[in-house]
C-alpha cells in the first residue's frame, strides 16, 4: 500500500465534509488544464458512484485536447452559462477546489462562489495556499493534483473502488503536469501509483497519442512562427523569450489550447534556464505570461514578483495589464533582475 499522506484527522474530516453534503460543487482554475481537467472529472465520477448530487463547473472553456476524458462532456462551463449556474453555485453545500491554492484562481466564478459561506475542501499541490479552505489537503511535493487525489480516493474508499475512467483522468493529469513524466516525476511512488492504474486497465500509449497527437496542422504552423519569427534569445542570461500577439494568433486560427506547450520548447536549447511565453488574451484584454525553468530557478517566485502570478518552482504564469511590448520590456527587466541565479 502507498503511503497515505493524508493525516487520519483530515481523513476524518474529509468524510465528515462529503457525507453531510446534499449538493457538492466540483471546481477547478481557470484555463483548466490536464491536472485540473483529470481530477475534476476523476472526483466527478468517483462521488457520482457515491450516489452523490454532484456538479463539476470550470470557470472557462477547456481546451478540445482535453475533451476526450470520461466524463468531461458532463462538465459545465461557467463562463458559458452563468444564469443557469448562479443558482447551482448558490445552492451548493460543499465545494471541492482542485488544483489551484488562492480563489482568485477561479476567475470569473470567483465571486459567485465567494458569495456562497458553504465550506470548501481543497486538493492541491500549488506552494502557499490561501487561507480560504475549511479542509486543507494540500502537498506541494506532489507532481500533480491528480497524484495526490488518487491516494485521497484510495484513503476514503479504497483502491478496489477506484475504476477504469477514474484511472484514465488521474493517469492524464499525472502525465500532463510532468511532461509525460519529464519534469518534476524522479519519486519513485510516481509510478508505483502508474503501476496501480496500469492494473486498472487504462492504455498509457493511447492516452498520450490522445493528448499530445490531436493538434491542427495550424498550431504546427503558429509553432513554427514563433520559433523563427518570435523567438529572442537573451544569451547572457541562458534566457529566452517568445511572444504573440493577437493578429498574430488571428493569422493561424489560433485555438484555445493551441499554444500550450510552446513555452517549454527553448528549455530544449543547450544551457537554456528560463523560458518566458507572452501572449496577448484572446478572450480578456491583458497578456498571459508563461514562465518555464529547470533545476531551482524560482518562476513561481518571479511571476510574484513580476507578473501578478505563481505558480510552481518550474511552471508559473501570471497576468499583465499592458502592451505586449510593455511587457517584453518587463520580462526583460525581471531578468536583469534575477540575473544572479541565470548567469
Ligand atoms: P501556465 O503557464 O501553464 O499557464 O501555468 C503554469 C503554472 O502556473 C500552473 O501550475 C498554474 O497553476 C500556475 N499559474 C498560471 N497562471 C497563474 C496565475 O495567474 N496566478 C497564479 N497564482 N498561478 C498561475
Ligand atoms: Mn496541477
Amino acid at each position: 500500500m502507498i503511503e497515505s499522506l493524508v493525516s487520519d484527522k483530515q481523513l476524518v474530516d474529509l468524510k465528515h465534509l462529503l457525507d453531510e453534503a446534499q449538493k457538492i460543487v466540483l471546481t477547478c482554475h481557470v484555463s483548466p488544464d490536464g491536472d485540473a481537467m483529470g481530477a475534476l472529472t476523476a472526483f466527478l465520477s468517483v462521488l457520482k458512484r457515491q450516489n452523490k448530487d454532484v456538479c463539476a463547473i470550470t470557470p472557462n472553456i477547456f481546451p478540445d485536447f482535453l475533451k476526450w476524458l470520461p466524463g468531461a462532456d458532463e462538465v459545465q462551463v461557467y463562463e458559458k452559462n452563468e444564469e443557469q449556474l448562479d443558482p447551482v453555485l448558490k445552492a451548493a453545500d460543499l465545494f471541492v477546489c482542485l488544483d489551484f491554492n488562492g480563489p482568485s484562481r477561479m476567475s470569473m466564478m470567483e465571486a459567485a462562489v465567494q458569495a456562497n459561506p458553504a465550506p470548501k475542501i481543497v486538493i492541491d499541490h500549488h506552494p502557499n495556499p490561501e487561507d480560504f479552505a475549511s479542509c486543507l489537503i494540500s502537498f506541494p511535493q506532489m507532481s500533480s493534483t491528480c497524484e495526490l487525489l488518487y491516494r485521497v480516493i484510495v484513503a476514503l474508499y479504497g483502491e478496489d473502488f477506484l475504476g477504469y475512467d477514474e484511472a484514465v483522468c488521474l493517469y492524464t493529469g499525472m502525465m500532463t503536469d510532468t511532461g509525460a513524466f519529464t519534469y518534476n516525476s524522479s519519486r519513485s511512488d510516481i509510478y508505483y501509483i502508474i503501476g496501480k492504474l496500469l492494473e486498472k486497465g487504462i492504455d498509457k500509449d493511447k492516452i498520450y497519442r490522445n493528448v499530445f497527437y490531436e493538434y491542427s496542422a495550424e498550431r504546427f504552423r503558429l509553432m513554427g512562427y514563433v520559433l523563427y519569427v518570435k523567438m529572442e534569445m537573451l544569451h547572457e542570461y541562458h534566457s529566452v523569450i517568445l511572444s504573440l500577439d493577437r493578429e498574430e494568433q488571428k493569422r493561424f486560427s489560433h485555438k484555445k489550447g493551441d499554444t500550450e506547450g510552446f513555452v517549454n520548447i527553448p528549455l530544449q536549447i543547450k544551457g537554456n534556464k528560463l523560458s518566458i511565453f507572452l501572449r496577448e488574451n484572446t478572450e480578456q484584454d491583458n497578456i498571459r505570461v508563461s514562465l518555464r525553468s529547470v533545476d531551482d530557478f524560482p518562476c513561481n517566485q518571479m511571476a510574484a514578483e513580476f507578473f501578478n502570478g505563481g505558480g510552481h518552482l518550474n511552471a508559473a504564469g501570471g497576468t499583465l495589464e499592458c502592451t505586449l511590448d510593455e511587457a517584453i520590456e518587463l520580462a526583460k527587466k525581471a531578468v536583469r533582475k534575477y540575473a544572479h541565479l541565470l548567469k
